[in-house]
């Protein structure tokens, strides 16, 4: 063999090669290696009412006993889904909540104030002070929290943002009543264009109901012509 045909030989294996490189890397990035920007965005969606079960798993992933309490364990439920995805928050956790009195889901945030995530809870002024409200527990363990100061509207919201980049709604109060009994819904997402109207629409929230930026009001809704009553809503 020449030397012309050896490097033309060579030149050919090169580009077969090349060919394979970019035909296997095309492979692998439409089909088992999706790049990080392709990757679809969770979305989840659960639905309510979900049974009591044991969800001290959670808190504890590593338990040296295993858990005695009464109620069954080791089941997927959307509540455990929804607690789940809760205390995944890492840096961040905004709530923005009508009524707040799961003791489970309290616990959650008091479990991620604990660790350092930064909670910030914006709530309805009269939710806030029902009985078994789970708000004032959370002021206790320093956690900030702010309610609606126009006091015209209820604070109707029922959502969270973790990290700034999940989002958890739905129908769902954050009450037992809520989670046990009543058909609700809750979207679990982390697609950006839902995520980010939520962040705007909390940190205006947040801002606008600053009782720095506020005199203090008399809590007179009941006795106001044109004002709104309490709803019953758990
Ligand atoms: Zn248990």
């Amino acid at each position: 063999m020449s030397l012309a045909e050896l490097l033309k030989m060579l030149g050919l294996g090169a580009v077969a090669i090349a060919l394979g490189l970019e035909g296997l890397d095309w492979l692998l990035a439409r089909h088992l290696w999706p790049k990080r920007g392709s990757r679809q965005p969770l979305k989840e969606v659960l639905f309510f009412p979900s049974p009591p079960t044991c969800v001290e798993h959670l808190y504890n992933p590593v338990r040296a006993h295993p858990c005695l309490c009464p109620l069954p364990h080791g089941l997927d439920t959307s509540f455990s889904r929804l607690l789940e995805h809760l205390l995944s928050a890492c840096v961040s956790l905004d709530l923005c909540l009508f009524s707040f009195s799961n003791i489970e889901l309290s616990r959650a945030v008091l479990l991620l104030h604990s660790r350092g995530v930064r909670v910030r809870v914006l709530t309805d002024r009269d939710y806030m002070a029902i009985t078994g409200s789970q708000i004032g527990v959370l002021r206790k363990a320093g956690i900030c929290v702010r309610h609606e100061l126009v006091i015209t509207m209820h604070m109707h919201h029922k959502f969270a943002l973790l990290d700034g980049r999940k989002l958890i709604t739905g129908s769902l109060n954050w009450t037992t009543t809520a989670v046990q009994s009543n058909k609700e819904n809750v979207i679990v997402t982390e697609d950006p264009q839902l995520v980010r109207p939520y962040e705007e629409e909390f940190n205006k929230l947040w801002e606008a109901n600053d009782p720095a930026k506020h005199p203090p009001q008399t809590h007179s809704r009941n006795n106001t012509k044109g004002l709104l009553t309490p709803p019953r809503d758990e």
